[in-house]
């Protein structure tokens, strides 16, 4: 039998957006298994807690048995390696997130030779939606509807209330 494909999709996920969900959605026929993989970036904070981002992602897909969420510290290519990931994958939004991924896949590959990456072009209806849009957005209490997926918004809206 072959081995289990599975892709890591790591991020901030602060918080999860309809770009991410779409994103997953599409790239479920690739692999096995995709493990949202959130990350704990030092360098980086974050508006909602790791709990938090870990816990929208996990009710969006509370329906699908093929995608796990997980929080990571540390190096993407280390977490592919702890789980038995061979793929990273990434959306492609703009040239701009094009050169920085590049860059990151350049420096992965080195690292990590039988990790490869995996890029899908955003949809162009959810093209312009990013976590910083939305946290502007809710941190000015304006609507994210269309942009927060459905499932999660009251929990959002709620949260982002209290940090207001
Ligand atoms: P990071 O902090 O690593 O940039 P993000 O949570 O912002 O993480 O994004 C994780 C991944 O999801 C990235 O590959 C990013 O390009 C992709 N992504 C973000 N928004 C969208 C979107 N609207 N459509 C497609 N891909 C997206």
């Amino acid at each position: 039998m072959d081995k289990e494909r599975i892709a890591v999709f790591p991020g901030s996920f602060d918080p999860v957006t309809v770009g991410h969900e779409l994103l997953i959605r599409r790239a479920l026929p690739l692999f096995d298994r995709i493990i949202v993989g959130v990350g704990n970036n030092g360098e980086k904070r974050t508006w909602f807690t790791e709990a938090e981002r870990v816990s929208f992602l996990r009710t969006l897909f509370a329906d699908e048995p093929k995608v796990e969420v997980a929080s990571y510290a540390g190096l993407t290519v280390d977490f592919c390696r702890e789980r038995g990931a061979k793929y990273i994958l990434r959306g492609l939004r703009t040239t701009v997130d094009f050169e920085y991924e590049k860059t990151i896949a350049v420096v992965n590959k080195r690292l990590a030779a039988d990790v490869e990456s995996v890029f899908l072009c955003a949809d162009a209806e959810v093209a312009f939606v990013q976590s910083a849009v939305v946290r502007d957005l809710l941190k000015h209490n304006r609507s994210v509807d269309g942009i927060v997926p459905a499932a999660i918004a009251d929990t959002v809206r709620r949260l982002a209330a209290e940090k207001r």
